[in-house]
């Protein structure tokens, strides 16, 4: 179906849900955490991002999508929709550890054993390690069933040879959740499997890669000769896609970020260009029907992300898988974000507003990249929105 309805109000509980954390994040959220969030690949600013994640665990704000047996709230949708709201609107950093507390952290409760599932989730959720997740590989991204990383039995080990990169945090990480070809003679799809694989192992090496807005957030990783414990494999032996393609995620109201994050964005720029002062007679960039025909373009458009997002948080509550339609919300919020820090850039260039448009600029490119590119998404969406014929 292509519209699916909104239909939701929020309960008390989430009202009150909100009340709460709206007196924390003033009481505890600095100013130094969230210009962190600006810099996450500086040393520096990764040491605060760390300290912050720490304090939300401590005060059990860390994972409340999570079931309380692990640690977490066991949140409804709707808590998880205002906690979304409120730490992305305060600006609070998503978690350093985000890929391990969103997608690796589901995968271990649904395909862990006791022992994985004991040991390595309590130090995840208060960021005592770091984890990093290593799928993509200079041939094997959006196809990344063509992985071809290997891992070969020997003994009570696996030996693990290839290269993976674009793997975000690595450089820090303790553990990785490593997809590695098993059975070479298998169909692509049946001969990956998942290890959970110490970075502290002989044989690794993490080359840090530099973004655009000149910080390592990303890596390459190459793996030579690398011996794992078999007691690393995560899930069965060569059903990999499986976990790498589980949807149990605990954080279904996700998507209530996007409009989120857009809409500080937003309200970051009309703010800028509200207080930015007029330049050599030509007025103040607020007074250009230009610069405020296309503000009023990207209000629009951030109306109808929010629809989007709420569908899907309206699919998640009713117990219907919401991928597809996050997805395309993934998409539209992609190029919304770039379209709003391109007009940024546009009126204040490389050095205005203390160059924050410039690095938005920047940093934004990659939102229609990670996670699934958007000719990927536009082709699923194609084909799980509109229900168009694969070809
Ligand atoms: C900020 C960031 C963080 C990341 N973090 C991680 C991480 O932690 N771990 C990890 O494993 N990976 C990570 N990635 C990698 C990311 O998942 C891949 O970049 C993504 O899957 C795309 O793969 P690729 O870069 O190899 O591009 P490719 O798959 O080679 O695609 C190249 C181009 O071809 C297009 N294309 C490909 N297939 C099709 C198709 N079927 N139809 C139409 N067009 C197509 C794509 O849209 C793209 O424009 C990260 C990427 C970014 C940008």
């Amino acid at each position: 179906m292509l519209v699916g309805a909104i239909d939701f109000e929020l309960p008390p509980e989430a009202e009150q849900l909100r009340v709460e954390l709206r007196d924390w994040l003033q009481a505890h959220l600095t100013d130094a955490v969230i210009d962190a969030a600006q810099h996450r690949g500086g040393a520096r600013q990764f040491e605060i991002l760390l300290e912050w994640d720490r304090t939300m665990a401590t005060a059990g704000w860390a994972t409340i999508d999570w079931p309380v047996e692990y640690g977490g709230r066991g949140a409804t949708v709707l808590e998880q929709l205002v906690f979304t709201e409120e730490t992305t609107l305060f600006g609070c950093p998503t978690p350093v550890n985000v890929i391990g507390l969103n997608n690796i952290a589901p995968a271990i409760m649904q395909f862990g054993t006791e022992r994985q599932r004991t040991e390595l989730l309590p130090r995840m959720r208060t960021a005592e390690e770091i984890w990093c997740q290593g799928m993509s590989e200079p041939d094997a991204g959006s196809d990344l069933a063509s992985l071809r990383t290997s891992a070969v039995v020997d003994g009570d080990s696996f030996v693990v040879n290839g290269q993976k990169t674009w793997t975000s945090v690595a450089h820090h990480a303790d553990w990785c959740a490593l997809f590695v070809r098993t059975d070479p003679d298998a169909p692509k799809h049946k001969g990956i499997s998942c290890l959970i694989v110490d970075m502290s192992i002989p044989g690794i090496e993490v080359r840090p890669l530099v973004t655009l807005g000149a910080d390592a957030e990303f890596n390459e990783v190459f793996f030579d000769d690398v011996r794992v414990p078999k007691a690393a494999l995560l899930g069965p032996l060569n059903a990999g896609w499986s976990v790498a393609t589980s949807t149990l995620s605990h954080e279904r109201a996700g998507a209530a970020r996007l409009y989120a994050m857009t809409t500080r964005r937003l309200r970051r720029l009309v703010n800028d260009l509200a207080t930015a002062p007029a330049e050599h007679g030509y007025g103040s960039p607020a007074q250009d029907p230009c610069v405020l025909e296309r503000l009023g373009a990207l209000d629009v458009r951030l109306a109808y992300l929010k629809v989007l997002c709420q569908r899907s948080i309206s699919m998640a509550l009713t117990g219907k898988d919401p991928s597809a339609q996050s997805s395309l919300a993934k998409t539209v919020w992609g190029e919304l974000e770039q379209d709003v820090a391109a007009l940024g850039f546009d009126v204040f260039g490389w050095d205005g507003a203390d160059g924050s448009w410039a690095r938005d600029r920047c940093t934004t490119r990659s939102l229609t990249i990670a996670g699934g590119t958007t000719q990927v998404v536009k082709n699923i969406t194609a084909q799980r929105v509109l229900g168009l014929p694969r070809n």
